[in-house]
C-alpha cells in the first residue's frame, strides 16, 4: 500500500471517529525547533551537564533539594528555548479535530496554543511557579529575568515550577482526568514522536490494540509500540497531521 493510500484509511477512520486520542511527546515539537530527549541529537544525547552529572540526576526532585541552582539552570535553559517556540502544523492538525483528547507528555504549553482544549499535561507545565514549601502560586512570566533559584516572597523557600522531575510522582489531577477518559473508552488512538518509554504512554495503545480499536503511529524511530499499531508512518507528524485531518473533514467528519 502507497503512503497516500494509508494517509487515506486513517483519515477515514477519523472522520467516523467520535472518541480519538492524541498520545503525543517531544517529537511533535521537534518542527517548532524544540530538541527531543532520547531520540537521535536529544537533549540528553550526551547524556550529562557542565560538571559531568547525568541529567536525570540534575532534573531530579532529589537534586531541586540538595542543589536547587543546578536544577534551575536546566529548567531556566529548558524554559527559555520554549518561550521561543510556536505551535506547528502537527499541534495546529490535532486542535481541528472535533472531541479530540491529547495526552502529552510535553511541558511546552503547545497544544493549547494551538487551540486544542481537553489536554492532559501528564508531566505538569512551566506555566506557573509555586513554593515548595508553603502555598505561595504565581505566573512563571518572563524566564529570562528569573533568578537562579527564584525564592518565594512570602517564605524565602525556593519556587518551582509545576512540572515532573526525574524521580517524582505524576501530577494527581492529570492521572485521575487521564483514568477517566480511559474509562469512557477510545475509538482510534494515535501515539506521536514518543519513544513510549513510559507506561502510562505505552498502556492507552497496547489498550487499543487489545480491544480492536484501531492505532496509528507516527514517529521516524522504531518505538516501544511500534509492534502494536495497525499503522506505522515514519515521517514527519507536521507533514503527514494535516494530509490525514484535512482528507477526515473531505470526507464530513
Ligand atoms: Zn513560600
Amino acid at each position: 500500500m502507497t503512503e497516500t493510500h494509508i494517509l487515506e484509511e486513517i483519515a477515514e477512520l477519523l472522520a467516523a471517529s467520535r472518541r480519538p486520542l492524541f498520545i503525543t511527546g517531544a517529537g511533535i515539537s521537534a518542527a517548532s525547533g524544540l530538541p527531543t530527549y532520547r531520540g537521535t541529537g536529544g537533549l540528553y544525547a550526551d547524556g550529562v551537564n557542565e560538571e559531568g552529572l547525568p541529567y536525570e540526576e540534575v532534573l531530579s526532585g532529589h537534586m531541586l533539594q540538595a542543589r536547587p541552582e543546578l536544577t534551575w539552570r536546566e529548567l531556566a535553559r529548558m524554559a527559555c528555548r520554549l518561550a521561543h517556540a510556536r505551535a506547528n502544523a502537527a499541534h495546529r492538525a490535532i486542535a481541528e479535530v472535533p472531541h479530540a483528547v491529547v495526552l502529552t507528555q510535553n511541558v511546552d504549553g503547545l497544544h493549547l496554543e494551538a487551540g486544542s482544549r481537553k489536554v492532559i499535561e501528564i508531566h505538569g507545565n512551566l506555566r506557573e511557579l509555586h513554593c515548595t514549601t508553603c502555598t505561595h502560586t504565581r505566573p512563571a512570566g518572563d524566564w529570562e529575568r528569573l533568578p537562579i533559584p527564584p525564592l518565594c516572597p512570602q517564605c524565602g523557600a525556593v519556587l518551582r515550577p509545576g512540572v515532573v522531575l526525574f524521580g517524582e510522582p505524576l501530577p494527581r489531577l492529570a492521572v485521575e482526568w487521564l483514568e477517566e477518559e480511559l474509562a469512557r473508552g477510545f475509538d482510534l488512538v494515535f501515539s506521536i514522536g514518543t519513544t513510549s518509554l513510559f507506561p502510562y504512554i505505552a498502556e492507552p495503545v497496547a489498550l487499543a490494540a487489545s480491544a480492536g480499536v484501531p492505532t496509528v503511529e507516527i514517529n521516524p524511530e522504531r518505538t516501544a509500540v511500534s509492534h502494536l499499531v495497525d499503522y506505522r508512518l515514519r515521517g514527519d507528524a507536521a507533514a503527514l497531521l494535516p494530509r490525514i485531518v484535512a482528507g477526515a473533514g473531505a470526507r464530513g467528519g
